[in-house]
């Protein structure tokens, strides 16, 4: 039932100001979808490029606006005049072409599946289906899963077993759930991709307050996925897991974990770890560090209560996070040194800082299936075939700092930028320019009117850009002798992205440890989620699965738990012990990430950041289109009464057959 009493309380005028907040090409979409109107066919559009390089579809001008926004206005009186009562999404055969007015673009057949998934219609697309609707069999009461991790990743694992009546538990080692987000409080800390789709599907109509929402948000829903879901008692808080072995002869994995009164020991079927890759701190050592006086901690540790006021604080580091606490910090400190080593591209945001208007968040409590079309609609710009011309290098292009057209664009734009800012200020402008082609390292979202290239020119602010030579019991010594005295020392030194794993040891088949099968170059796995000689064992936000096309981060972990779920149902259902990737498939899937990151802007040798391991390959991102991995991650026991086989873009056959991830195929059971 819908919650339909402020609507119903609603006059005309409330309902008219809202619209006019609302984007007229989501209106567009969730209008046809729910009357079928013909007439919004006729809107003009126009095409505008977003964040440097992916086109976005807007209505063109004023009177195709205000025609829909009228239709909009109409169709919620009439809504609410009758009642509000549930309203059914309408005809599935309109959906494919209701998405595609909401963005101006044909849907391909062969993605609708895809991307009715995005718009959360169905909450639970990305779930475990048995084939008698929400009952197990009975052999899945004897399959235990351990989770590990209570974070975005872990807690819609847990979720999802929950819902497929397949018993788990959750160790998690913070007091509480909720991840980066509970252990990243720095000031201004807060996701920087918009919050429609920073969340579950079954999150569709979570209140987003900010189309960025601060860290609290963040862990304020994941408090609710924890307890709206009924998760939050199957969790062991405190619970540190040091090892996970899998024994052969009960074809289980045994866990030990650290608890406050001890170590306990947890035995499991399978095992779901959910530890993220940007989460132990890297915490370099600087000479001298330990003389300190003042107080020296890492961004992810901040000590609860601390008052900057008056201080003179030490910024080293100068990645996402330095860059988006640098600017709060300034409100306050005295004095504020940032001591950058490699300057990073930012992108400004206009509103990155502030809330939605309440009408938008006023309409997507009462505009039915809104908030679902907003969402796709946001999703749909990530489209792999939207985004990859901007991520990968161009071999004919020539210049000697872009490495494609779209590159010089994107590059030219930041630049226009940060001239605009720091013109006036030549030696500052050219120590905020990096050497590296843009997309060669994390894009860092700013607030276009304040951010840390506005206050670099506060009297409070110094750029240090010789490097730290050594810490004093008060100061920050340069190499030439130099003192920046300071009270407080701010390691913004990001994480250790590339240990994935650590420092938990992981032992398969006969021993072996995951650093030896990591050992030539660095963390792999079988479609970014399964190792060769670890049965029934999944990486959620394993490696190479930090996407930046195609799939926001939290899509790719729910697909990557349908597949871990789907695999567990495929042995509950047949009786087998165990499913692990061949080593043959695990190497020709790396083969095919291999040849596709060879094409990517992020191996520019000019770049050194998380994106690069120390073997000269990134163990992080995702570079293959990720229709692939969608398709890849589908139906691995052949569940689906639809067929293993989905239809796929001609372009993309033959990296898509290189790979077999099915029972019997690239998937032995046991
Ligand atoms: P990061 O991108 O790895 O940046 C670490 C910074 O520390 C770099 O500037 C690095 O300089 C510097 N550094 C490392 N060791 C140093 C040393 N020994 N001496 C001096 N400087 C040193 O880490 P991060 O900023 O924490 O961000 C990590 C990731 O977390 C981001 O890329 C993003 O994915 C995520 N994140 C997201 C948000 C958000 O959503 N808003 C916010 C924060 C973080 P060099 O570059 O010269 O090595």
């Amino acid at each position: 039932m819908r919650d339909n009493a402020e609507l119903l309380g609603a006059g005309d005028a409330t309902i008219e100001e809202a619209v006019r907040h609302a984007d007229p090409m989501a209106l567009r979409g969730v209008l046809y979808q729910l009357t079928g109107d013909e007439d919004l066919r006729e809107t003009e559009l126009t095409t505008v490029v977003a964040g440097g390089f992916r086109e976005l579809r807007m209505v063109a001008g004023e009177d195709h606006a205000a025609r829909i926004r009228g239709k909009a206005e109409e169709f919620l009186k009439s809504y609410r005049d009758s009642g509000a009562g549930d309203l059914p999404i309408g005809p599935a055969a309109r959906l494919r072409d209701s998405l595609g007015l909401a963005v101006g673009d044909q849907i391909p057949a062969e993605e609708l599946e895809q991307w009715l998934e995005e718009s959360a219609i169905d909450p639970w697309a990305r779930g475990l289906a048995w084939p008698e609707p929400g009952s197990a069999p009975a052999a899945a009461a004897g399959f235990k899963v351990a989770v590990i991790g209570a974070g975005m990743g872990g807690l819609n694992a847990a979720v999802q077993l929950k819902r497929a009546g397949i018993p788990f538990t959750v160790l998690e080692k913070n007091p509480s759930v909720g991840g980066t987000w509970w252990e990243n409080r720095y000031p201004g800390v807060r996701v920087d991709t918009p919050s429609r789709t920073y969340a579950h599907l079954y999150g569709v109509n979570f209140e987003k307050p900010y189309p960025y929402c601060p860290a609290s948000e963040n862990e304020k829903y994941l408090n609710w996925v924890a307890d709206t879901f009924g998760v939050r008692g199957d969790i062991q808080f405190h619970t540190e897991v040091r090892s996970i072995g899998w024994d052969e002869g009960d074809a289980q994995w045994v866990i030990t974990a650290d608890q406050p009164g001890g170590s306990v020991t947890v035995r499991a079927n399978a095992v779901i770890t959910a530890v993220g890759f940007l989460s132990r701190p890297n915490v370099p050592h600087f000479d001298g560090i330990e003389n300190f006086h003042g107080s020296w901690f890492h961004t992810a540790r901040w000590p609860a209560g601390l008052d900057l006021v008056g201080k003179r604080v030490a910024v080293i580091g100068t990645g996402c996070t330095g860059y988006q606490m640098i600017p709060e910090i300034a409100r306050e400190a005295e004095h504020v040194y940032v001591f950058q080593r490699t300057p990073n591209w930012v992108y400004e945001a206009p509103g990155y800082l502030a809330p939605f208007p309440e009408q938008v968040t006023w309409l997507d409590r009462n505009f039915p299936y809104l908030a679902n079309f907003s969402r796709f609609r946001a999703a749909h710009m990530q489209r792999p075939q939207n985004s990859l011309p901007g991520l990968q290098v161009d071999p004919d292009f020539r210049d000697e700092h872009a490495v494609s057209s779209i590159n010089k664009k994107i590059r030219d734009q930041r630049i226009a930028f940060l001239t605009s800012k720091l013109g006036h200020r030549p030696d500052l402008l050219e120590k905020m320019i990096p050497k590296a082609p843009p997309m060669s390292a994390r894009p860092v979202l700013i607030d276009k009117d304040y951010s840390v290239i506005d206050v670099l020119l506060n009297d409070n602010v110094t750029l240090i850009t010789e490097g730290v030579g050594r810490v004093t019991e008060d100061a920050i010594e340069l190499p030439d002798g130099s003192r920046c005295p300071v009270d407080v020392i701010v390691l913004a030194t990001g994480f250790r992205a590339n240990d994935f794993l650590w420092p938990m040891e992981v032992r398969g088949r006969g021993g072996q440890r995951v650093e030896d099968l990591w050992a030539q170059d660095g963390a792999r796995a079988y479609i970014g989620t399964m190792l060769p000689g670890f049965p029934n064992f999944f990486i959620i936000y394993g490696p190479n699965t930090n996407l930046l096309q195609g799939m926001q981060i939290i899509g790719m972990e729910e697909i990557t738990t349908r597949f871990a779920l789907e695999n567990i149902a495929g042995l509950i259902e047949s009786g087998h012990r165990s499913v692990e990737a061949t080593a043959d498939a695990y190497w020709r899937y790396n083969a095919e990430v291999d040849r596709a990151e060879k094409l990517m802007t992020y191996m520019d040798p000019r770049a050194s950041n998380y994106y690069q391991n120390d073997y000269g390959r990134s163990a992080a991102n995702g570079p293959l289109d990720t229709r692939l991995l969608w398709n890849w991650l589908r139906d691995p026991a052949g569940r689906r009464p639809d067929g293993a086989t989905p239809a796929i873009d001609p372009s993309l056959r033959d990296s898509y057959q290189a790979i077999d991830p099915h029972f019997g195929a690239d998937l032995i059971v046991r």
